[in-house]
């Protein structure tokens, strides 16, 4: 299967409700409760006051709690995934990307249905386009840097193989429904304050699909589609940060009636890393060195992405001092070429000297003209430092 990327930001994904709680798919009702309840403590408002990503992450813990505490949700959520308590639900836990795109509001059209209240049913009979999905990846700033292929696991909805995503029994075929004689609509009169209108709604029998399943696929339940989890092969290019979003396209929730799948979005977090800090695309480490090797000169061996390299520090090296090892940094995520990486100085003043150190630090004070005394406390040394 070939798998397309793109790069761009998108508002409208989902996420996994058992990934958002952290909790496997057959966790037990107090497992999950336990789980819902740290998140909360840890994400609620009232904790991060001002907080934004909180708040979000609030928000989804307990949609998802929601849902997962709920048995009925649960099952729904478990064989249909978003689409299956999207729909129960009704109010609340509103999925957007239920419209797939919002090029579907029709002006007068849509306005004479909502009044008749015909066009939530009327939406239904067309093809949708699959919810998408979200799975956040963590990754190590190595990889950050090079990218890295993987293969990761999904849980998604998709068409219902026995049946072919029909819901008609494997063999049985789906019949013609006698109420709408397959149009999906039936026509009635109503009154209104503007006088009679012939309005046409949506075949109850059929649920406005024309056709009707005599023998319901006893895998799904006549759905014609099921929850499965896949094994999803993603490359991430080099020079990717947390915040980068990957989109690969199709890979989400199956559409409805011949709708295209939604794709699936890979949110990048990278872990921080043990001596680098990255800055754009530059990283900075700092790098301790004895006041031996800055006032002596030195070479020493520094820790980059790609193992250890030399860098020679001149006589007189001052602490804070910055040197750039060019092109050691991470590559640019568009276009050519790497960032650097900087080295800081940080200068190790010894704690404690044996005897025979100090005599010889004060020799050498002594051959430089310094003249060091022997500090007894705080005030003395504000005593020498300012003669007061
Ligand atoms: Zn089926
Ligand atoms: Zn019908």
């Amino acid at each position: 299967m070939a798998l397309a990327y793109s790069w761009k930001v998108i508002k409208l994904t989902k996420r996994d409700y058992y990934e958002i709680l952290g909790v496997s798919r057959n966790a037990s009702e107090s497992e999950i409760k336990k789980a819902y309840r740290q998140l909360a403590r840890k994400y609620h408002p009232d904790v991060n006051p001002g907080d934004k990503e909180a708040e979000e992450k609030f928000k989804e813990i307990k949609e998802a709690y929601e849902v997962l505490r709920d048995p009925q949700k649960r099952a729904a959520y478990d064989q249909f995934g978003h689409a299956g308590v999207n729909s129960q639900q009704g109010q609340g836990g509103f999925d957007f990307s239920d419209f797939g795109d919002f090029t579907t509001f029709g002006g007068f059209d849509d306005i004479f249905d909502m009044f008749f209240g015909g066009r939530e049913s009327r939406r239904r009979t067309g093809p949708k386009r699959g919810a998408d999905l979200r799975y956040d990846l963590e990754i190590s700033l190595e990889e950050a840097a090079f990218g890295l292929e993987r293969d990761i696991e999904m849980t998604r909805t998709e068409d219902c193989d026995a049946c072919r995503g029909t819901g008609a029994a494997n063999g049985t075929k789906l019949e013609v429904c006698p109420v709408c004689g397959g149009t999906g609509q039936v026509q009635y009169s109503q009154n209104t304050p503007f006088g009679r209108f012939i309005n046409v709604k949506t075949c109850s029998n059929c649920h406005g699909e024309g056709r009707i399943i005599k023998e319901p696929c006893k895998k799904c339940n006549g759905r014609g589609k099921v929850r499965k989890t896949r094994k999803i092969h993603i490359k991430v290019p080099p020079g990717v940060d947390t915040g980068s979003r990957l989109r690969v396209a199709g890979e989400g929730e199956a559409g409805e009636k011949g709708g295209s799948p939604g794709d699936l979005y890979i949110f990048i977090h990278v872990k921080p890393h043990q001596f680098f800090v990255r800055q754009g695309d530059d990283i900075v480490c700092e790098f301790p060195i004895s006041f031996i090797q800055a006032a002596l000169g030195d070479e020493i061996q520094v820790p980059t992405l790609e193992g250890k390299v030399n860098l020679k520090i001149p006589e007189g090296t001052q602490p804070g001092t910055l040197f750039r090892l060019k092109g050691k940094g991470i590559p640019h995520l568009r276009g050519y070429g790497r960032g650097d990486q900087l080295v800081k100085i940080n200068v190790v003043i010894p704690k404690k000297l044996t005897a025979k150190q100090k005599k010889l630090l004060r020799q050498f004070a002594e051959i430089s003209g310094e003249e060091i005394k022997e500090y007894k406390n705080f005030f003395d040394r504000m005593k020498d430092a300012f003669g007061v």
